[in-house]
């Protein structure tokens, strides 16, 4: 049996660099993203397959396009029944969409808290749920490369640990992920479906640069300051790069190492939360 995976929000950032590093690992990959990024997707299909056109494995799929809105419960099933469609059988998920706005507390309003909840949670909620009810419909089978089980994989934050300030709302979000983690590994064990989640720590993505800039406004300092002044506190001496969250997740967490391993939200953030 073939590995497949989705991975949500792949167009760019950490979604991109896990899409190619599980390409690397012998995946075909389904790289989701909001139908406004398109191009984006594109080139990130171009990109895989030509690092497989390097490769000489067998040949597979390599890459294919999912444009669709995770907080869309039939955008998620739609996709799920395309990646089968055009890979085979769907053997992983990540779900790595998300948003982070920076707005204090006092100043959200109702609708930001429902988008960031609706991307955040409910995003992951779709990805995780239409996936397994895929790899259930599956059966039992041999997932190759030594992998026994089925696996789903969302993100979280060193924010699901420790909240912060302008990031309340993402901060509730990112907790909410770690429970939907832990609940979802409970009631899928006996599908033979693991669940994990990882946490990233300050990593520089496009999503960086807007929270540079949003927590820049609120304590004073100008734009990119606030990613130079945040990093200088890391434990391991450096900002992460989406290469080391992949390192976690198409590394780890994608291979049969990560088999016996369920209901955890692992930390890849240089030392800055101990857990
Ligand atoms: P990013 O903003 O660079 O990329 C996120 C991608 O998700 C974008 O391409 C965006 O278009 C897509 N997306 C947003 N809403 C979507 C939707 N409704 N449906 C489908 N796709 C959607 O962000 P990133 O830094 O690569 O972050 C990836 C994940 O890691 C996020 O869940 C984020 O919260 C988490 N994370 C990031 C950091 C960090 O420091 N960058 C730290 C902790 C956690």
């Amino acid at each position: 049996m073939a590995l497949n995976a989705i991975v949500s929000g792949a167009s760019r950032g950490i979604g991109r660099s896990i899409a190619h590093r599980l390409a690397r690992e012998g995946y075909s990959v389904g790289i989701n993203d909001i139908p406004e990024a398109s191009a984006d997707i594109d080139n990130v299909i171009s990109e895989i397959n030509s690092i497989l056109s390097f490769q000489h494995s067998k040949p597979r799929p390599g890459a294919v396009a999912l444009p669709g809105d995770v907080s869309s419960s039939s955008d998620v099933a739609s996709m799920v029944s395309k990646a089968v469609t055009k890979l085979g059988p769907l053997t992983l998920m990540v779900a790595n969409a998300g948003i982070a706005p920076v707005t204090p507390l006092l100043l959200s309003s109702t609708e930001e808290v429902d988008r960031i909840l609706g991307i955040n949670v409910r995003g992951v909620f779709n990805c995780y749920t239409e996936a397994a009810k895929q790899m259930i419909s599956q059966g039992d089978i041999a997932l190759g490369a030594g992998i026994t089980r089925y696996k789903l994989v969302g993100a979280a934050s060193i924010a699901a640990f420790r909240a912060f300030p302008g990031c309340g709302i993402y901060s509730a979000s990112k907790f909410a992920v770690r429970g939907l983690t832990q609940a979802t590994a409970a009631e899928m064990a006996r599908h033979n479906i693991t669940v994990n989640a990882y946490a990233p720590g300050i990593v520089g993505t496009p999503m960086w640069d807007e929270v540079d800039e949003g927590i820049g406004e609120i304590e004073g300092r100008p734009k990119g300051k606030t990613l130079e002044a945040y990093s200088k506190g890391i434990p391991l001496g450096r900002a992460g790069v989406p290469e080391d969250v992949a390192g976690l997740v198409g590394g780890f967490l994608a291979s049969k190492d990560s088999d016996y391993v369920t209901g955890q939200t692992m930390l890849v953030d240089g030392g800055i939360v101990f857990n």
